[in-house]
């Protein structure tokens, strides 16, 4: 923080807190920076149970896709991984019949991993590493792993063969190899209970002047962040607002596969049920403000109704001025913004 707290309160240079899983929050992102005022003090908080072991390096989809989006260095088709991308190495992998072959392991991708697993393997932290990849990048964001622990998301899949009807998965795997087709039966953030939130992420909850969740996956993205003990109590405690992007458009995610998560844990997939999964933050949930689409204006009320303010604006990240259209509007739901 370089902001100190004898701030005078209409300083230009606010203070933003973007709790954020991979391409949705990252295109958020994107939209928010070009807020003027609002965008050039932010901090992203981001989801870590995507992370996998894999070849024996450490990969952290969702902290990537945000460094790679904002600092110009993303695939803008996929949406993840590098642009101008090769794929010489998992060609070499398959040759010897020891690639996953479900997850796309691209060469200059490749180079981020293995900077990162040498710099944990000499002892740095991962709010650390991140740091040191960030200074190549510039994302123009100060950007903190949600903790510096392992944590990692492992689905409950049926299978016939196994005699419980059924097996466990990590997260990546239902997500790419198995297209979220199967149904999943449960989903467990392994290692969440014994994780510590990250040096600075609770006071970037505290110490903002809003706090926003980008239209993000809410089980497997902002749920675990979520998850990690002590995020809860710095919300609640924090005298920013908190302020939320509906990932439901009209029943279902945009891109994605929030629907399927959300009835996994039991959530109305609606614009609607995921406000009320978060809660108003006036009756002991999370949130003071929440934007659905334009298509989901009828549920409007309902979600007033929770006790926390709702409007209703587009809320497709088309382009960047439409993302930016978004990031205004959730600043203005609660009296802030130009
Ligand atoms: P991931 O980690 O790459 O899955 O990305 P996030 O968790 O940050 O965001 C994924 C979610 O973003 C999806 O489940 C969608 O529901 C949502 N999403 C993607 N594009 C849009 C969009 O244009 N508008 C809205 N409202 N939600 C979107
Ligand atoms: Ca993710």
């Amino acid at each position: 923080m370089t902001t100190s707290p004898s701030s005078p309160p209409d300083r230009a240079r606010r203070r933003v807190t973007v709790l954020s899983g991979g391409v949705g929050g990252a295109r958020f992102l994107q939209g928010l920076a070009r807020v003027p005022g609002w965008g050039d003090e932010v901090t992203v908080v981001a989801n870590t149970a995507d992370d996998l072991w894999m070849h024996g390096l450490k990969i952290c989809p969702d902290l990537d896709t945000v460094m790679y989006t904002l600092g110009g260095g993303i695939d803008p088709e996929r949406g993840w991984g590098r642009t101008d991308e090769t794929w010489h190495a998992k060609e070499e992998l398959a040759a010897y019949g020891v690639e996953e072959a479900w997850f796309g392991l691209g060469d200059r991708d490749l180079a981020t991993h293995l900077v990162r697993t040498r710099m944990l393997d000499a002892g740095y932290t991962l709010s650390a590493v991140t740091e040191a990849l960030c200074a190549r990048w510039q994302p123009g964001v100060r950007l903190l792993p949600m903790t510096d622990d392992r944590v990692e998301t492992h689905v409950a899949v049926p299978d016939d063969q196994a005699p419980s009807g059924k097996r466990v998965v990590h997260f990546q795997e239902y997500w790419i190899r198995l297209r979220a087709a199967v149904p999943a039966l449960a989903v467990v953030p392994v290692g969440i209970d014994a994780a510590t939130p990250a040096a600075g992420v609770v006071e970037a909850i505290t110490e903002a002047d809003v706090v926003l969740l980008p239209p993000s996956n809410p089980v497997v993205s902002i749920g675990t962040i979520l998850g990690v003990p002590g995020v809860r109590q710095a919300l609640a405690a924090t005298s920013a607002p908190v302020v939320g992007l509906s990932p439901i458009v009209a029943g279902t995610h945009v891109r994605g596969m929030a629907h399927q998560l959300l009835e996994s844990i039991g959530v109305e997939v609606s614009a609607a049920g995921v406000a009320e999964h978060y809660g108003a933050r006036s009756a002991g949930g999370l949130l003071d403000g929440w934007l659905v689409d334009t298509v989901d204006a009828a549920l409007v009320e309902r979600v007033r109704a929770t006790g926390m303010a709702c409007d209703a604006v587009p809320l497709m990240m088309t382009d960047h001025d439409a993302t930016a259209a978004m990031a205004r509007a959730a600043l203005a739901l609660v009296g802030l913004g130009a």
